[in-house]
């Protein structure tokens, strides 16, 4: 059985989801285990991965906090370890933890500049590095990272924060083209503005509101966690056995106003 009345598309398989203590990240991790997924629900923030592992578990799913830092590259490698130690199979690897830190090239700091990079794009290095040996061994496995419309279409004053995006979506594709041949699929979502405690930390920055950002996008409001989760869910699922390489944009016509 799984919860709310989803398909079973995860019925049996093991998934992990990075920043999953976050607002995406945990939408993500409700709605793996919504449709039958074994969740670890990875995150630095030891609290927030328990809080999301523990309601997943009230409402009848299957998942538990898996904490760690991505600054750490051997955690990365130790994690994954753990995980086929524990289930044997890691069938899903979601790399959505990030941070967005402000700053165009001469006001930005270099500090702000390497932890843009060290959480955006070196976590895919390690964690890809270590969970592919196992999904090609299985044979296939499904691997979904979360960049930005801004990694395509930069927004003025965040170089780290749009350069690191572009980045996870070159990694994207250099990946799906390496090992396609291995049936592991990789893609992107690139989200829009989404209503997260990230989003809440860049308005209280700049001084503007939810509504301000719903008047930008054509389809008249911001996007929710739940949307971008049903994407990734899909894009992992073997709904989509055919996408690979591919960089879902999900920004309500925004990107193309
Ligand atoms: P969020 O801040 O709510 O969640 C991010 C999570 O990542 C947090 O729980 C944090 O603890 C975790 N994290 C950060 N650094 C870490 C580290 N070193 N090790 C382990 N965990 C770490 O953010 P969100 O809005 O849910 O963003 C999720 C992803 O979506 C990010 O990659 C972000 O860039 C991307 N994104 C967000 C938006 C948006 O508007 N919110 C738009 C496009 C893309």
């Amino acid at each position: 059985m799984t919860m709310m009345g989803l398909t079973g598309r995860f019925e049996g398989k093991t998934a992990v989801v990075t920043g999953a203590g976050g607002g995406i990240g945990s939408a993500i991790a409700r709605r793996l285990a919504a449709e039958g997924a074994h969740v670890y629900v990875a995150d630095a923030n030891e609290a927030a991965a328990k809080e999301v592992a523990d309601s997943i578990a009230g409402d009848g799913g299957s998942a538990e906090p898996l904490v760690f830092d991505l600054l750490e590259s051997a955690a990365s490698a130790a994690a994954v370890q753990q995980i086929i130690g524990d289930r044997g199979r890691l069938d899903v690897l979601v790399n959505n933890a990030g941070v967005n830190r402000r700053g165009d090239l001469l006001s930005l700091t270099e500090d702000d500049w390497k932890l843009s990079f060290a959480v955006n794009v070196d976590s895919l290095f390690h964690l890809c590095r270590a969970a592919l040996p196992h999904m090609i061994e299985a044979g296939g496995g499904a691997i979904v990272n979360t960049a930005s419309q801004w990694g395509l279409y930069p927004a003025p004053a965040h170089i780290a924060y749009n350069v690191s995006k572009a980045a996870v979506v070159a990694f994207t594709q250099n990946l799906a083209r390496d090992y396609a041949p291995h049936k592991v699929r990789v893609n992107a979502v690139a989200p829009g503005e989404v209503h997260t405690p990230m989003l809440e930390a860049g308005l209280a920055r700049n001084g503007r509101t939810v509504a301000d950002l719903d008047a930008l996008v054509p389809f008249g409001r911001i996007g929710k966690p739940e949307e971008i989760a049903a994407l990734v869910a899909f894009l992992a699922s073997d709904e989509a056995p055919y996408i690979c390489g591919s960089v879902i944009e999900i920004t309500g016509a925004q990107a193309v106003a």
